[in-house]
């Protein structure tokens, strides 16, 4: 089972990992609400999954303008 953690914000690959425990408890994903596991997680059809997360870039930037993460959601 390969994850791949993506930037949601610029799609840069933030990190892949290969674990055997696929199961949600597994990999942590029970801690998330419905909602965020269905707007982080997406099961792709050749078995990986790729997890949106947030790269240190974007991170720093959004630290930089509170107003950017307001933003980004008013997009979405
Ligand atoms: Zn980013």
């Amino acid at each position: 089972m390969t994850i791949h953690y993506v930037c949601r914000h610029c799609d840069v690959q933030v990190g892949t990992l290969n674990q055997n425990d696929c199961s949600a408890e597994g990999l942590g994903f029970h801690q998330l609400t419905q909602e965020e596991r269905q707007s982080m997680i997406e099961y792709k059809q050749d078995g990986t999954i790729t997890v949106k997360t947030i790269c240190e870039d974007c991170h720093d930037a959004m630290e930089r303008t509170p107003s950017y993460h307001e933003l980004d959601t008013f997009i979405q």
